[in-house]
């Protein structure tokens, strides 16, 4: 009975303590002891390791227990498995165990995939927007090029990119404004190319159209920081200088006619050099009027341009009212001889 007792007092020491019991005396010598005593060492080991997570062991012994261990072991390692799975997005998993554990899983596995499937939804409408977005954005760029496209083609000239009459006048008219507010003298140019209609006999209508080019290229060049210049019809340029009295304004035409005249173009195997006259008017000599001021120094800057003519072409001259009455007269004479008046000629 002792020894029963013995025996039972160390079985229950293997299930309680916390340190394995060691199998002493005449109990280290009964065999049936010794394996309930091993098999039960394993049991706890087991419980134990699964107690802190790990699942891998293998119960090599066979019995009730050590089948139920092996059979959670089974268990758990298919439910990590299957929530590798959940983790990848397989979300048919459903785990049909441990009651109330099972219950919870499967409706947060459930929820999890709804609320994935709703945040799908969203990405898919977002980025639906987001491409609608994209297309309104490259459609705007597209009008937004073509506007400035559209302004550029209205205020320029196509042959030659630089500001046709109209809106060289708008832009003349503002920097005019701005200079008599702050009393800075500025001039009007008329350029004239000469001869051109010969060079258009001689060369053909598309070289000539290159010579234009080349005399813009060549002026544009030349001018100053502050001065601009517009093609105010056919031959015809008209520069703007701010800043500059009557008589820089001479020098920087000096200049410009220097240069044109200095510079030749290639035409077929040939070399021609193109010339141009050149009419100057200031703002300084009268008070601006309220209207058609810009006119009036355009008109003179012509007359000092047709006098250049006049004088041989190819260089400078400046307004001054005599070359008027002298262009009036000309003209005069030239209507008289052909049987017209001036008023026939404006009908
Ligand atoms: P002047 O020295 O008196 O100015 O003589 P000109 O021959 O230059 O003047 P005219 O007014 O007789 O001729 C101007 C010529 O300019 C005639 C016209 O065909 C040519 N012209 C005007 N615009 C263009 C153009 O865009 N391209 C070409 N190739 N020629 C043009
Ligand atoms: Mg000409
Ligand atoms: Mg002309």
């Amino acid at each position: 009975m002792d020894k029963i007792q013995e025996y039972l007092e160390h079985i229950h020491k293997l299930l309680h303590d916390n340190r394995i019991p060691e199998l002493r005396g005449e109990l280290a010598e009964d065999s049936l002891l010794l394996q309930i005593h091993d098999e039960l060492k394993i049991i706890r080991e087991v419980l134990f390791a699964f107690s802190s997570g790990d699942f891998s062991s293998a119960i090599s012994i066979r019995g009730i227990i050590p089948g139920c261990l092996k059979s959670l072991q089974a268990h758990l390692r298919h439910l990590i498995w299957q929530v590798q799975m959940v983790e990848k997005g397989d979300f048919s998993q459903e785990v049909r165990f441990m009651g109330e554990f099972s219950t919870a899983f499967n409706s947060m596995v459930q929820r999890l995939n709804l609320s994935l499937s709703k945040l799908q939804e969203k990405e898919e409408t977002l980025l639906d927007i987001n491409n609608k977005l994209r297309k309104e954005v490259k459609r705007m760029e597209i009008l937004r090029e073509s506007e400035a496209r559209f302004k550029f083609l209205a205020s320029h000239d196509p042959l030659t990119g630089i500001l046709n009459r109209r809106s060289f006048i708008e832009m003349a008219g503002v920097e005019l404004a701005n200079a008599i507010d702050l009393c800075v003298p500025c001039c009007f140019a008329m350029m004239d190319v000469d001869h051109f209609k010969d060079f258009n006999d001689a060369y053909g209508h598309l070289a000539g159209d290159e010579a234009l080019r080349h005399v813009v290229r060549i002026v544009e060049e030349g001018l100053r920081k502050n001065d601009f210049m517009g093609r105010y019809g056919g031959e015809e340029f008209i520069l703007f200088f701010y800043g500059a009295d009557e008589k820089t304004g001479m020098k920087v035409l000096e200049r410009l006619r220097t240069r044109l005249s200095g510079k030749s173009i290639t035409v077929g195997t040939g070399s021609v050099t193109i010339h141009a006259s050149f009419g100057l008017a200031g703002s300084n000599r009268e008070k601006p009027e309220e209207k058609g001021y810009i006119q009036r120094l355009i008109d003179d800057a012509d007359t000092a341009l047709y006098a250049a003519k006049m004088a041989g072409r190819n260089r400078v001259m400046l307004y001054n009212p005599e070359q008027e009455t002298r262009r009036h007269s000309v003209i005069s004479n030239a209507y008289q001889d052909s049987g017209l008046t001036e008023e026939d000629e404006t009908l």
